[in-house]
Formats: structure tokens, C-alpha cells, sequence
């Protein structure tokens, strides 16, 4: 489970092995979740897989199903305390805002009156550059899968 660790440190896999300490919300064979230190909004939980890897796009299919299937169970749970709302997200990169690189899923419920505001700019593009756009999206999908 320490393979790929930076530095050989991950604060994530600590909290699983229990050398740090976490809130722990639930726990499996192959997923743990813990609420966040620093919570969006009470209850902010991270849904990670217990193998430590640092990017979504380089977990395996099974384990990318375990973690949104967790989250999607604490979602559940949230709606039973009456939120009314959920955001699930991973951030992938420092870039995207990945502050742990251990990859984890965001579950944070939502009510009306959370003052939250998720809602940011969104640009528009004229009808070819979509058309290139999807193009593109489109032959990297094919190799990906060729290859
Ligand atoms: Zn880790």
C-alpha cells in the first residue's frame, strides 16, 4: 500500500492505518472515508480507495466503482438528515486544486440556506470551435483505446 507514495509520506494513508488521527465515517475491505479538517460545508466526508494511488485516471475501473459507490451510500445518508443537495468532485492535479495526492472523491451536503455558490463564469464557443473540440476529445479517446 506504500508504493507511489511521495516522499514515502501520505497523510491519507496514515489516517487509514490509523497513525493519524481522522473522523472515519465508514470503512471496507478496499475504501475508507473520514470527514475533511477543513470542511466546505459540517459534515464535508472524503470517500478514498485504501490503495494509494494519486490520480483518478490511473485507478483501476474496480476500485473507481467502490469509491463512487461509497460516496453515492454517504449521499444517501446526508438526504436521511435532511440535506437537501449534494456535491460529489475530485480534483485531479494541482492545477484542478488536488492538495493530497491520494486520490478522494469530495461528498459535501447541501441545504438552500448553506450560502455556497458553486456556480462560476462559463465562456462560449462559437460552433466550430466546439466541432474541433469534440474532434480532438475524439481521436485522443481512439487511441486510448487502441492502444
Ligand atoms: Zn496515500
Amino acid at each position: 500500500m506504500s508504493e507511489n507514495r511521495e516522499n514515502g509520506k501520505c497523510i491519507f494513508c496514515d489516517i487509514i492505518d490509523g497513525k493519524a488521527p481522522g473522523f472515519r465515517v465508514y470503512e471496507d475491505e478496499d475504501v475508507f472515508a473520514c470527514l475533511d479538517k477543513f470542511p466546505i460545508t459540517a459534515g464535508h466526508t472524503l470517500v478514498m480507495p485504501k490503495m494509494h494511488v494519486a490520480a483518478l485516471v490511473d485507478l483501476p475501473d474496480q476500485a473507481v466503482g467502490r469509491m463512487f459507490g461509497v460516496s453515492k451510500i454517504i449521499g444517501r445518508a446526508f438526504y436521511r438528515m435532511k440535506y437537501t443537495g449534494v456535491n460529489y468532485f475530485v480534483n485531479e492535479g494541482s492545477d484542478a486544486g488536488q492538495v493530497i495526492f491520494h486520490v478522494h472523491c469530495h461528498v459535501i451536503p447541501r441545504m438552500t440556506s448553506d450560502g455556497l455558490d458553486f456556480r462560476v463564469r462559463r465562456s462560449r464557443m462559437t460552433e466550430s470551435e466546439m466541432s474541433e473540440a469534440a474532434s480532438r476529445i475524439r481521436s485522443e479517446l481512439e487511441k486510448i483505446v487502441e492502444g
